[in-house]
């Protein structure tokens, strides 16, 4: 799985919880869904050579170590 997949996942499974928690009430559910996404995002969307979260600035280059970010690369 590349990082842009591993990233993409992570916000479709928060966009999920969102529309469970607004639109159809259903909170715990939807709250769940929102945390899964996030514990995932922060554990998964790291810089792969300085290993920073990375999901607050997305961008081409990493923002703490300025290594270009290989999105579409698989590592594992
Ligand atoms: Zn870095």
């Amino acid at each position: 799985m590349t990082l842009r997949q591993k990233r993409y996942l992570s916000l479709a499974l928060m966009a999920c919880g969102i529309f469970l928690m607004f639109l159809l009430r259903k909170d715990i559910a939807g709250i769940a869904l929102l945390a899964a996404g996030f514990v995932w995002n922060i554990t998964m969307v790291h810089c792969p050579k300085c290993n920073e979260w990375i999901e607050q600035h997305p961008g081409e280059f990493c923002r703490y170590c300025g290594a270009k970010i290989d999105w579409d690369g698989k590592k594992e």
